[in-house]
């Protein structure tokens, strides 16, 4: 590093446990890009200035990641139509005057991960569990992939029916199911094509946690996505995965939304494979 090298960050709280540093810089060493990417822990209180912080320190932008993705969205001057859409941002970019755009990359991160494992997004019939910022993300990716047919599960109904509604507005056509996520739902709705686990249970720290019950079985042909990637398997993927579905953990999410936002700062389109190794190791 020197006087001259550009900086990213990633704002969120906490953020030692974020893999896109090492993401990220390992493709700036490998382009020989004078780049830097660093973890920026932020308090609650402190988020309108440390987006301050970003301009007056000459950032060129920041990933935004648990708990702010809603958060920082007051603070943006612009945001980009899947960002509007989804009412979150993951990437920021500082612009040379100074203004902070917003976007959302997770959604096309999504599908991408999708695109590239060959799963058939238009012809599946999906099954969401939960309605958090990432849940937001899928669901309007999964709409704009051409998946007509959805079932979202929340522990809290009132913030399922909110993200239904707001995301849906953005699309025509839309058949969309939501309800509690218990014991009866998850049952009833367990022959869904693709199912995706977007609550934050079965993280390191709840490992021994899963939103599903060992006596709802999964089957073989149904694909089961967990955008959880630490630990691998999760207790989720681990119990779809005994019942002959085929697995996915969020890695490759993680990566291709790294990909997308890296080309949104630098205007390069880095090795995805430099990405995806410096993680895995
Ligand atoms: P979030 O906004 O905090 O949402 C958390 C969700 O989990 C909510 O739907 C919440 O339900 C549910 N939940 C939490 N505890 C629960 C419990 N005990 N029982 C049932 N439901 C529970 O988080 P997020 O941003 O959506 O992230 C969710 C997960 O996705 C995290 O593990 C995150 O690391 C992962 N993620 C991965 C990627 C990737 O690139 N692979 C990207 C984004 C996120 P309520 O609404 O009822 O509280």
């Amino acid at each position: 590093m020197n006087g001259n090298t550009q900086l990213i960050g990633i704002l969120g709280y906490p953020v030692s446990q974020s893999k896109s540093p090492v993401m990220h810089n390992a493709v700036f060493t490998e382009l020989g890009l004078n780049w830097a990417y660093v973890p920026l822990p932020v308090h609650p209180d402190q988020m309108e200035r440390a987006l301050k912080g970003l301009i007056a320190l000459g950032f060129r932008g920041a990933n935004v990641t648990i708990p702010y993705k809603e958060t920082v969205l007051p603070f943006m001057n612009d945001l980009s139509p899947s960002a509007h859409a989804i009412n979150a941002v993951n990437t920021i970019s500082v612009t040379p005057d100074g203004r902070l755009l917003g976007d959302n990359t997770d959604a096309s991160g999504f599908i991408e991960d999708l695109q590239e494992n060959n799963i058939d997004v238009q012809n599946s019939t999906a099954l969401i569990l939960g309605a958090g910022g990432s849940a937001r993300a899928i669901l309007y990716g999964l709409l704009q992939a051409g998946c007509h047919e959805v079932t979202l599960l929340n522990r809290s109904l009132d913030k399922a029916h909110q993200v239904v509604q707001e995301i849906s507005a953005s699309f025509a056509k839309t058949n969309i199911q939501t309800d509690i996520l218990d014991e009866t739902n998850l049952a009833r709705f367990s022959n869904a094509n693709l199912i995706i686990n977007c609550t934050s249970l079965g993280m390191k720290a709840n490992a021994d946690q899963m939103p599903w019950y060992d006596h709802i079985s999964f089957h073989k042909g149904q694909i089961v996505y967990d955008l959880i990637y630490n630990p691998n398997p999760t207790r989720f993927l681990e119990k779809a995965q005994q019942d002959g579905a085929r697995i996915l953990n969020g890695l490759g999410m993680l990566v291709h939304q790294g990909v997308l936002s890296f080309t949104i700062w630098t205007g390069v389109q880095p090795p995805i494979e430099i990405m995806r190794k410096a993680i895995l190791e």
